[in-house]
């Protein structure tokens, strides 16, 4: 999205009310030729009802036939290019596990992984240790590495994988990884890509040399790989960029990571759907904009379940009814990219859209779903990203482009 097209746009005196309601992984497909998909299986009373006023149509998130990551993904929901504007790993990592990354720290992404007596890489997931090594591990290497003058944090993620902050003054990440990819080749030494990036370097170096000797008698993980160094980008921020006062409602870390990462306020986990809503309700009044975010549409998609994917949709429909008590002035339902059951992951498939708003031209889809989407208003493959501008204007928080 070209934010200074949008900027002197922006109307300063709008009320109305943005709901951006997404179903992680939403799009499917039939489990047999001929079958339906999830959403189409899934009974939507609700969701078909509101078809009828709404505009129809499929989106894709990047680009023809690539698939997203949810992180990009969302950021195209936001109205951003996610080609245009990257995250880097690390980055990502931190917000995935609700680190409180700050402008000035540089991010990566750990493995732990077994070398042999010659250094030379054997095993780069360490026979894929469970969490609570790594977890010890994170503490052993925080207790004993000293390196003055910056902060270091180790935090565990999954398995074998942990994030590694080093914060301190004038950090940059532009720093090349120490992964070789390949077994057999000893981890490169952390170089920096230019001279900004040499002093973050020299402490990265600095660590690893010190966790190899602290690492050495361990067994399987006698060795960590350092990837996808990061920092906090320096975006247009999303309420300032649309002139709306947003919040996230999210119950996974990942997301409310993605939101505050373009500056929306978050409310903290909640523990249900229904919970989730409660908070939409509860803050109606104070925010403009609204993203609410249903994950184990997604995760059942992973699992290869198909029956509880659409029985997820379901809940979500049978909760919709709270949602359009609200009023909103416009309301978007969709998915950040498709999760097939089939496929048992994410897919490059367009993603349904139910976009309503009073002022929609009307389209002859009246139910929600993949077949039926593809006849919608909105067309067959809309960039994600220009779904904001869309939901800014219809919300009349845009005035015209020229006299
Ligand atoms: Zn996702």
């Amino acid at each position: 999205m070209d934010f200074d097209v949008i900027k002197p746009l922006l109307s300063t005196n709008a009320t109305s009310k943005i709901l951006l309601l997404v179903m992680d992984g939403l799009g499917g497909l039939p489990m047999e030729p001929g079958g339906k998909t999830e959403l189409e299986t899934a009974s939507t009373p609700n969701m078909d009802k509101l078809a009828e006023s709404s505009m129809m149509g499929l989106h894709q998130g990047i680009r023809t036939g690539i698939t997203p990551g949810s992180g990009p993904a969302h950021l195209s929901l936001f109205g951003y290019d996610p080609l245009q504007y990257e995250v880097g790993r690390g980055a990502l990592s931190a917000l995935g596990i609700d680190f409180d990354l700050q402008p000035q720290d540089v991010a990566a992404r750990g493995n732990f992984c077994t070398v042999d007596e010659q250094g030379r890489v054997t095993d780069r997931r360490a026979g894929r240790i469970p969490t609570e090594i790594s977890e010890r591990l994170c503490a052993l290497l925080l207790e004993k590495i000293d390196i003055p003058g910056v902060e270091i944090f180790l935090r565990p993620v999954k398995e074998y994988r942990f994030l590694l902050v080093i914060r301190g003054e004038g950090l940059k990440a532009e720093i090349e990884e120490t992964d070789p990819l390949i077994l057999g080749k000893e981890p490169f030494p952390a170089k920096a890509m230019n001279p900004g990036s040499e002093k973050a370097a020299e402490i990265i170096r600095e660590f690893v040399k010190q966790a190899k000797v602290i690492l050495k008698d361990e067994h399987p993980a006698n060795m960590l790989l350092l990837r996808g160094f990061a920092q906090i980008p320096t975006w247009p921020k999303f309420p300032e960029a649309f002139g709306v006062k947003s919040l996230a409602i999210a119950m996974y870390p990942m997301y409310r990571g993605v939101a505050k990462l373009v500056g929306m306020d978050c409310m903290p986990a909640a523990h249900d759907y229904e919970e989730e809503f409660t908070m939409l309700e509860e803050n109606w009044d104070k925010y403009d904009f609204f993203f609410l975010h249903i994950k184990k549409t997604d995760s059942y998609g992973e699992d290869g379940n198909f029956p509880a994917k659409v029985h997820e949709i379901e809940k979500v429909d049978a909760l919709l009814p709270r949602a359009l008590a609200l009023d909103p002035d416009v309301l978007i339902i969709t998915g950040d990219h498709s999760t097939p059951s089939l496929m048992k992951s994410h897919s490059w498939h367009p993603v349904p859209v139910l976009f309503y708003a009073k002022t929609c031209r009307p389209d002859t889809v009246t139910s929600f779903g993949e077949r039926a989407c593809l006849q919608g208003g909105l067309g067959n493959r809309i960039p994600a990203y220009e779904l904001m501008p869309l939901a800014l204007a219809h919300a009349g928080r845009l005035e015209k482009f020229g006299a």
